[in-house]
């Protein structure tokens, strides 16, 4: 039995799924999951000896590549100040204005630990800002699991939510409406029937939760009118895609300017890290200035707003890293494509910059219920042969694949030669 297996073993006595988060329990897979004992650059290595091309790195927050000694060097510093004082610091404020002097649409912004608080804390000033409670989202998008949230397809459009999660009361997700991605039409259908009472839509500016889904032309600059027209906020879930696609994430990518945006992930460098900014007008609504309550105990840990503020600073000043991981992209993914093509199978490569996913369908995947009709066997089998020729990519086929600055031309050979080699 190998040292991840033994581990496995004792976690999953201990541990619900042996896991802290479902996904990395290889549940979709049905082996043990590599326990990881180290990581640098772009490689992972396990506590069994084995080292492994990383594209998952820690699902998007190691863009600069893993260790990086510039924020492993932050972290020591701030730790021998001592971890955390639930007091105000000098490094929240220079976060704050980091961001909010380098992204147009964010005049505050509010640190929280996750993406789900990120998320669900957006969703609550909203809901202040506006007086109005119904929340339109789209289904396939992930936005972390507070209650609202936990709605997705299998509720179509034009019906009330259906909770996606036991545990969930049906009245925390009767206010969240489900539209489908990349069609305009399903949201202004929402808007109309919920007659003005919509606080806000949320989207993935990028699908990245359902395997990679960029949206259509036109679809984020429609949802903008949309929202206008019918005086909603538009939320940008950035978690994935800020500082990702672009150091303005989505938004400045596309050039769609949303009201309200959420982090997570890249803005903690690997700490537990999230943020949501937006307008003053609707970020005053956050106590203890207005009346919607949030708070945290360990929010701007000074330790986490080290390792978030280095990685941020070292994006901004080294924007080359963008354009340089558009080439990957297109290396990578193109690559796959035309392996894939080349043999004849009908799958088909979603990819965005450093993001991509190879879809087990001959469906063009432009929303969920495409991305459902994805062969998850084929997915799993694909994965094992990967992973085998040590290759480590999320264990779903409804995951990203996420490129950093540490993949090389010749990392992204290696692996192209062994996507070559499991499809002979
Ligand atoms: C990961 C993710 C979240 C949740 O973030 P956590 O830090 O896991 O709570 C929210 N939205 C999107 C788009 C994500 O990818």
């Amino acid at each position: 039995m190998s040292l991840s297996e033994n581990l496995f073993e004792r976690a999953v006595k201990r541990i619900p799924g042996g896991v802290n988060s479902p996904v990395r329990a290889y549940g979709a897979i049905g082996i043990a999951p590599r326990f990881i004992d180290h990581a640098d650059g772009c490689y992972i290595y396990d506590v069994d000896g084995n080292k492994y091309i990383d594209y998952i790195d820690s699902w998007g927050p190691m863009i600069l590549g893993h260790n990086f000694p510039a924020i492993r060097e932050s972290v020591i510093k701030a730790s021998e100040k001592g971890l955390s004082f639930g007091c105000a610091t000098a490094v929240e404020v220079e976060m704050a204005e980091f961001i909010c002097e380098r992204i147009p649409h964010i005049d505050m912004i509010r640190m929280v630990n996750s993406g789900t608080e990120a998320v669900m804390s957006a969703i609550r000033a909203a809901r202040g800002f506006t007086g109005k409670n119904k929340i339109i989202k789209f289904a396939g998008c992930y936005h972390g699991h507070s209650d609202a949230m936990l709605v997705s397809a299998g509720s179509g459009v034009m019906t009330s939510g259906v909770p996606d999660s036991a545990g969930v009361p049906k009245g925390c997700t009767e206010d969240t409406m489900t539209a489908v991605y990349n069609d305009l039409e399903s949201v202004r259908a929402l808007l109309e029937s919920s007659q003005g009472e919509t606080a806000a839509v949320i989207v993935e500016a990028v699908g990245a939760n359902m395997g990679v889904v960029p949206p259509k032309k036109g679809f984020l600059e429609g949802l903008r009118g949309l929202c206008d027209e019918f005086g909603a906020l538009l939320i940008f879930d950035e978690v994935i895609t800020g500082f990702r696609l672009a150091f303005g994430g989505a938004a400045q990518y596309f050039g769609v300017k949303p009201d309200l945006v959420t982090y997570g992930k890249i803005i903690g460098a690997g700490m537990p890290v999230g943020a949501y900014g937006g307008r003053k007008e609707i970020m005053e609504m956050i106590s203890p200035v207005g009346n919607v309550y949030q708070a945290g105990t360990l929010s701007g840990n000074p330790i986490a707003m080290a390792a978030g503020l280095t990685q941020l600073k070292y994006l901004y000043d080294h924007q080359e890293i963008y354009t340089e991981l558009e080439k990957k992209g297109e290396k990578l993914y193109k690559g796959i494509e035309k392996i894939v093509k080349d043999r004849g199978l009908p799958y088909h490569l979603n990819h965005i910059a450093s993001l991509g996913s190879l879809f087990f369908t001959g469906e063009e995947v432009v929303d969920y219920s495409s991305a459902k009709t994805a062969d998850t066997a084929a997915f799993s089998e694909y994965f094992k042969g990967m992973l085998a020729q040590g290759i480590h990519m999320a264990p779903s086929q409804f995951e990203a694949m996420f490129l950093s600055a540490a993949h090389t031309d010749e990392v992204i050979d290696v692996t192209l030669d062994a996507v070559k080699k499991y499809f002979e």
